[in-house]
């Protein structure tokens, strides 16, 4: 079966180049399928073929497509009560806020909105109202917005008043006690294969000591770092807290959790979204969180998740291409030696029938059972077999060199103190100090 014009994959990519679709984002850094349904974990292509997405779609679900409960959910919302009202106030959202804050040890009370990056915005503006401080310390991916554009590099960006610190410890702790009373926020991305619960507590531990609101951004990890996140281990205090992705299973929410008297500076922040009053992923999410409720859905995914992660790990050890395979196994990284590889294995999987991310962080879902794991695994298997029969081979051990480049290129991580990255803490340091104070802040443009 091949789409309404009857075209292929290749052909249907041509049409979209002509009127849609970025050149990296959408076709660079995709592998060459264009899918016209989904259901559990499988996918249809235009030309009829079914595909196995190991991506979760970027995290996006949970369940799988067309898990019966949200379908029940979402469709119900929409027939029976419609989509959005006058007022954004529904009793879905209202039931929402409740869950949310009873399922995360942070949450007091909670604000709506629609991804990720608007999230991850409505948190650091919220800090900045409240505190009426205009400096965000961050680590990590925080979505696509101004603020972020330098997300891999530590550094400070006058534009934003924004200083990334690479997850350095030394560099937080640097920065707070030099310029700690005029810090609005620190917003972290957990990255559970790289960092434990014990680090993320440190660096909470030394934003309540300089009186700064902690953030975690656990647009990704909140249903992933185990079932109630990094927060929700109850080791890791934090002010405020993001959750997006998996959240109303493919549907687009996201919703800020904390402090009441930091989320009550809403109105003061200028923060408004006409579409925070779109009912379905409300909805939606409800369903999710009566489908969590009893924990088997963590315990499967975290079984499925294993079985992956071994058996990739198995398959590169048997092939001989070094590989450091780490992480919680809801969304674990496979790193090999070079990101061309990392890409080249992935591509030559797709052709046997599976979608991997490229850059080797890998999450699945409910709908996986053993037969999903097996197809997924038969077609890693025969795609590095492919790949490594052009490669020379050295069966040994990824460098540790290695490991920290990917923690760089994959979340700006610049995790050991060499003289290099203390170096550059000191201009971060010196950046800020010396800043134009006159230049209107961000602050100033929020909240007037
Ligand atoms: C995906 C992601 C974002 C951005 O979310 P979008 O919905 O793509 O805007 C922000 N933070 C983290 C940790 C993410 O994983």
């Amino acid at each position: 079966m091949t789409n309404t014009a009857g075209q292929t994959n290749l052909e249907t990519i041509e049409r979209a180049r002509r009127v849609t679709a970025a050149e990296v984002y959408d076709i660079g850094t995709r592998f060459p399928g264009v899918f016209v349904s989904a259901e559990g974990s499988w996918m249809r292509d235009v030309e009829g073929n079914r595909v196995l997405d190991v991506t979760a779609a970027s995290g996006s679900l949970l369940l799988g497509n067309q898990h019966p409960a949200v379908v029940e959910a979402v469709v119900k919302c929409v027939r029976d009560h419609g989509a959005a009202f006058a007022s954004t106030l529904t009793p879905q959202r209202i039931e929402l806020a409740e869950r949310l804050c009873e399922r995360y040890p942070a949450g007091e009370k909670a604000v709506f909105c629609k991804t990720g990056s608007e999230a991850t915005t409505t948190a650091i503006r919220l800090a900045r109202a409240y505190t009426g401080r205009d400096l965000i310390l961050t680590s990590g991916y925080h979505g696509w917005h101004d603020w972020q554009l330098t997300y891999l590099q530590m550094g400070y960006d006058p534009a934003s008043r924004v200083a990334n610190f690479g997850y350095n410890e030394t560099g937080l702790a640097r920065m707070l006690a030099e310029f700690g009373d005029e810090v609005a926020g620190v917003i972290v991305t957990p990255e559970p294969a790289w960092f434990d619960a014990a680090y993320y507590r440190r660096l909470s531990d030394l934003c309540a000591r300089h009186g700064v609101p902690f953030i975690i951004d656990e647009v990704i990890t909140a249903l992933r770092w185990g079932p109630r996140g990094l927060n929700g281990t109850g080791e890791v205090p934090a002010d405020l807290l993001t959750v997006s992705k998996g959240l109303a299973n493919g549907h687009a929410l996201s919703a800020v959790l904390g402090r009441r008297d930091i989320i009550d500076a809403y109105d003061k922040a200028g923060i408004a979204g006409t579409y925070t009053r779109e009912v379905p992923p409300m909805a939606a999410a409800l369903a999710v969180l009566d489908v969590l409720e009893d924990g088997t859905v963590h315990e499967h995914c975290e079984k499925m998740g294993g079985l992956l992660k071994a058996g990739m790990s198995d398959i590169l050890k048997t092939i001989g291409i070094p590989a450091y395979v780490t992480g919680p196994n809801m969304m674990f990284d496979v790193v090999v030696e070079s990101e061309k590889l990392s890409w080249d294995l992935y591509r030559a999987a797709f052709d046997f029938g599976a979608y991997f991310e490229d850059s080797g962080t890998h999450m699945v879902t409910a709908a996986f059972g053993e037969a999903e794991v097996e197809h997924a695994l038969t077609a890693f298997d025969q795609g590095a077999r492919k790949v490594a029969s052009s490669l020379e081979l050295d069966h040994g051990d990824l460098p540790t060199q290695r490991r920290l480049e990917f923690a760089l290129e994959a979340f700006g991580g610049s995790i050991n103190d060499d003289p290099d990255v203390l170096r550059r803490i000191d201009e971060v340091v010196d950046q800020v100090k010396k800043r134009d104070r006159d230049l209107p802040g961000a602050l100033d443009r929020a909240c007037g």
